[in-house]
């Protein structure tokens, strides 16, 4: 068996989604192993421009086999809609290409709700929620308070656990929150409906992926955020509520057995970040507006304007460590053609000294970037496609990026396209 991560360095929105469309084409499987309907993968290729939310990106490669494995919050409307529009635009996706787990989660109607309600809640201290019902739905899978996507199967017990979980969950929804309850008959309707779409879809993907495990497959593993927004490793609670690094990928992909060979870090030229959040090196102001127009930095899933600044070396080295990576695929260099000078965040200054290492949340409020340039190439890369005809400063940049956090990068991406990809 061979085993590949691609993941994120940073804060999410690297260009995950068009590393995974580029690379599938060497794996057999494509496996999301955690996140919902919250995320946002673009892929750019033959069929159009996708954002991608939950249907792994391996989708548009016909001998791959995509797996929503145990880990995933797994959301029926979002899927459907989802399923419904790669489908309009002429890809292929059947219960042969498309695998879920009969151990995933569902993303209950009443998780969204919570999830606006909550963030209304907080007011001016929200999370910057993508109000997909993420966070609630993961606190109810640890207090053991969802259902198995298998228990479509069992319709008596189905109806049973249903019940029951409504009761529980009123009592949040009307004494918490003042909301209106949700009714039974909704929730038996909602189950029925988005039963009979799932159903042809779900297996036991953990036995299927033993058998390709011993019949040496390649497998891939699709994170869905980046290792800031690790529930764990990143800056909680301005995190999802899952692990995204790819330590968690074979837990949550049901190959608990397995082994991570390859981790594919991504890393953006420059950082972005959307929602809320400490996010030392940002930029505001005309220049962070450019930057912002240069990369057209809106979110794929919500639409909002990401907050943007120079690349920030200390949380990068920090994400590499984080992920185990082996190899970082740089994307978006085309991005920074039109500065003169190019700014990296080189290091932090905390309490008045300066540091590499990435703090603790609580003091990262307090850290200040530590700014230097670097020269900058003037000139369009949207056509190189190697390495050698990259301008020289360019490839400084690069190479600089690679000293400081030690790990080799191995893809250089200069444009949105597939193809737009220098391997060196
Ligand atoms: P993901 O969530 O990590 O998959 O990343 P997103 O899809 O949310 O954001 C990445 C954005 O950058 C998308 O709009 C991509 O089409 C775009 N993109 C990816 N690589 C490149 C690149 O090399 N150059 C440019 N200009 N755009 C890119
Ligand atoms: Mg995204």
């Amino acid at each position: 068996m061979s085993t590949c991560a691609i993941v994120g360095i940073n804060w999410g929105d690297e260009g995950k989604g068009r590393m995974v469309d580029l690379l599938t084409g060497d794996f057999d499987y494509v496996i999301r192993y955690q996140g919902g309907g919250n995320a946002g993968h673009t892929v750019v290729n033959e069929y159009g421009k996708f954002a991608l939310h939950l249907v792994p990106s391996g989708i548009f490669h016909r001998s791959v086999v995509n797996v929503l494995g145990n880990g995933v919050a797994l959301d029926p409307e979002n899927l459907w809609r989802e399923i419904e529009t790669l489908r309009a635009a002429g890809v292929t996706v059947t219960p042969e290409n498309l695998k879920i787990s009969e151990r995933a989660s569902l993303l209950l109607p009443w998780h969204r709700d919570l999830d606006a309600l909550e963030e209304s809640r907080l007011g001016d201290r929200k999370y910057g929620s993508t109000r997909q019902g993420i966070a609630p739905f993961y606190s109810d899978k640890y207090q053991k308070k969802t259902i198995l996507a298998g228990e479509l199967f069992y319709p008596e017990r189905l109806r049973e656990h249903a019940e029951e979980l409504l009761r529980w969950k009123n009592l949040t929804l009307t004494g918490v929150y003042g909301a209106e309850p949700c009714t039974l008959p909704r929730l038996l309707a909602w189950l029925e409906e988005y039963g009979a779409k799932l159903r042809p879809f779900l297996c036991d993907t953990s036995a299927l992926l033993y058998e390709a495990d011993r019949a040496q497959r390649r497998i891939l593993f699709e994170a869905q955020l980046g290792a800031l927004r690790d529930l764990d490793y990143g800056i909680y609670p301005y995190t999802t509520s899952s692990n995204a690094i790819a330590a968690y990928a074979p837990v949550g992909s049901g190959m608990p057995w397995a082994r991570v060979d390859r981790v594919v870090g991504v890393v953006k030229a420059y950082s972005t970040c959307v929602g809320e959040g400490p996010f030392v090196c940002e930029l505001r102001g005309a220049d962070a507006e450019r930057l912002r127009e240069a990369g057209a930095e809106y979110g794929a899933k919500t639409g909002r304007p990401r907050r943007v600044g120079p690349l920030d070396l200390v949380a990068t080295r920090y994400g590499v460590r984080a992920q185990g990576a082996t190899a970082l695929a740089l994307t978006k260099l085309d991005v920074l053609s039109y500065l003169d000078k190019i700014p990296v965040c080189a290091q932090y200054e905390l309490d008045g000294k300066r540091t590499d290492a990435f703090p603790f949340p609580a003091a990262l409020e307090r850290a200040k970037p530590v700014i230097d340039y670097m020269d900058g190439w003037r000139c369009d890369l949207s056509g190189v496609r190697s390495w050698d005809a990259l301008p020289e400063a360019a490839r400084a940049y690069v190479e600089r990026i690679e000293r400081a956090v030690g790990c080799p990068i191995a893809y250089v991406s200069v444009g949105a396209e597939r193809e737009a990809c220098i391997m060196r």
